[in-house]
């Protein structure tokens, strides 16, 4: 009799705690790739192929380490198409007597594994998964007789629970937060440190071959795929953005410049996300480098902030708001996704750039997904459970538990406030400042109005004016009503009457 240790696709870990105290010689560990999991969206192919490469390089791991592995490929004959089905069938395999798993990462798995007990009639042992800083109790406790969950008084707590960037009970710096100094424009002629690349093996071949055949209708192409899919790879590439990003990732965290896809980003979330590598390992490894006055504060400071503070802070989010909160549409927008989010193909550049990038790496920067993609839904009033279905299609670090909130959330503010404290809305003047996108663009970002204007600066008025009643009182949208007020009714008029002509064009 053996117990049954299923394994999810984000779930690469060695330290995992289902495996955690376990007798390798009385266990089986099941690995399954099941079309519910790749056919819930029309995932990116890169995505995909990262993915189940991934998985059957850790199974292999996971062998060489002395552990028994139960690895049901997409293309078995047998396979039932679902997760539960695969238990079923390896119950049978293998005489299981119990299972023990790590809990699942999302609503609809929770919900899957919730079933288990009942359905099968054996124990079923779910371990917390403590490759979070924070615990779901902690997080709810933190959220009790609040009345605004911010991220950075959740943030602080974080510093002082691991004592990253701390001396003592003080921050490193004297201060919490050096984002002012994260927001300058990037030069084209500062050498920039490209991601590494890692020509696919024999494993991943296969993969791609796999998912090129039975995804071809799928958004992207696997010629250039060079994700790392072993912890290996995933830790060499963490070295390189230690040694070579690492450096300026603070100052120009926020900028993007035309053709450049990574900056000084590190391009680890997929790696993290899937459990390859550990978020506080890599944390730890960014403070060694600015205690050996290798990188400067606001380079550590701000990873350590977005990895700690931001990643953990959205997961409380998740889990805090319930299943419900994907139907959150608190501006009630119903605007159906346009076309080119799927091809890229708009005269808009910034869109074309961010779009374009996704589409070759299954990859954009934070930026980049929250002031383009994010912000043009957000002013055109895309449905925000189809802005969200797009971003946990495309993107090969995307799960709904980080993936919902940040896009629902931060960037649609479909939630009304629980995550973010204001709409991420901005003008075309804000995607001036940051990149260098309008130089190249066939829209003119000084207009307003006319054949030429920028579409972002007549669709960013008539956000304003359209959501005047949900946004007037909130104290960080002063400005932008002040300015609205101020402005003479003729061009209020001319304003709006172009957003509503573009909208219209746009379907
Ligand atoms: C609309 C939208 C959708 C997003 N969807 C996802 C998603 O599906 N999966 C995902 O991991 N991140 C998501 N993010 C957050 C962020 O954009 C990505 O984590 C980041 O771009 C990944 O690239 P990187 O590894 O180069 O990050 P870097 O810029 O190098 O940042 C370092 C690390 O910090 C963490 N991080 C930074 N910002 C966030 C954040 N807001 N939330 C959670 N973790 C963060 C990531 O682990 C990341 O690897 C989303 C952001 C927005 C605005
Ligand atoms: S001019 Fe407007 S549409 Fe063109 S790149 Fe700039 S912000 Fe984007």
């Amino acid at each position: 009799m053996a117990l049954l240790i299923p394994i999810f696709g984000d779930q690469l870990s060695h330290g995992l705690s289902s495996l955690a105290g376990q007798d390798k010689k009385a266990c089986v560990i099941l690995m399954a790739e099941v079309d519910e999991e790749t056919e819930y969206v029309p995932h990116h192919k890169s995505k995909m192929v990262y993915i189940l490469s991934a998985m059957r390089h850790h199974a292999n791991d996971l062998r060489s380490a002395g552990w028994t592995v139960d690895y049901v490929k997409l293309t078995d004959a047998e396979n039932s198409g679902s997760f539960t089905g695969e238990i079923a069938r390896a119950i049978e395999r293998h005489k299981v007597s119990a299972l023990c798993v790590t809990e699942a990462g999302e609503w609809r798995v929770k919900a899957m594994l919730d079933s288990w007990p009942d359905r099968f009639d054996i124990p079923v042992e779910i371990r917390p998964d403590d490759r979070f800083l924070c615990t779901h109790a902690e997080f709810e406790s933190w959220t009790k007789d609040r009345k605004q969950l911010r991220m950075e008084f959740f943030y602080r707590d974080m510093r002082r629970k691991s004592g990253l960037m701390m001396n003592g009970d003080t921050p490193e710096g004297g201060q919490w937060n050096f984002d002012a100094e994260n927001r300058k424009p990037a030069k084209r002629d500062l050498a920039m440190p490209a991601p590494l690349h890692f020509a696919p093996n024999a494993v991943t071949q296969d993969v791609i071959q796999m998912v090129e055949r039975r995804f071809a209708g799928n958004m992207g192409e696997t010629t250039k795929f060079g994700f790392a899919v072993t912890r290996e790879d995933a830790l060499r590439q963490q070295k390189h953005f230690l040694d070579h990003a690492l450096p300026n990732f603070g100052d120009y965290q926020d900028a993007m410049l035309t053709g450049e896809p990574f900056l000084w980003h590190s391009i680890l979330s997929p790696y993290i996300n899937s459990g390859l590598l550990d978020p506080l390992e890599l944390c730890r490894a960014v403070e060694v480098q600015y205690r050996a006055g290798k990188v400067p504060i606001n380079a550590a400071e701000g990873f350590i902030r977005q990895v700690i503070g931001w990643r953990e802070y959205v997961r409380g989010i998740y889990w805090h708001a319930g299943p419900e909160y994907v139907e959150s549409n608190a501006f009630a927008a119903t605007r159906p996704l346009p076309e080119f989010y799927w091809t890229g193909k708009t005269d808009m550049h910034c869109l074309s750039q961010a779009i374009g990038q996704t589409i070759e790496h299954s990859y954009a920067h934070h930026i980049q997904r929250l002031m383009i993609t994010g912000n043009f839904a957000l002013l055109a009033g895309l449905n925000p459970k189809e802005v969200h279905k797009w971003y946990l299609a495309v993107y090969a670090d995307a799960y709904e538990w980080v993936e919902l909130p940040n896009s629902l959330g931060m960037s649609q503010f479909a939630d009304g406030g629980m995550l973010a404290s204001k709409p991420y809305a901005a003008s075309g003047a804000y995607i001036n400042r940051m990149s260098d996108y309008c130089t190249h663009c066939s829209y003119d970002v000084k207009q307003r109005t006319g054949p030429k204007a920028c579409p972002f600066n007549a669709l960013y008025w008539e956000f304003i004016a359209r959501n005047e009643r949900k946004l007037r009182k909130n104290p960080r949208m002063a400005m932008p009503y002040k300015n609205w007020e101020r402005m003479a009714d003729a061009d209020k008029v001319a304003l709006r009457a172009h957003a509503q002509q573009f909208l219209e064009k746009l379907g």
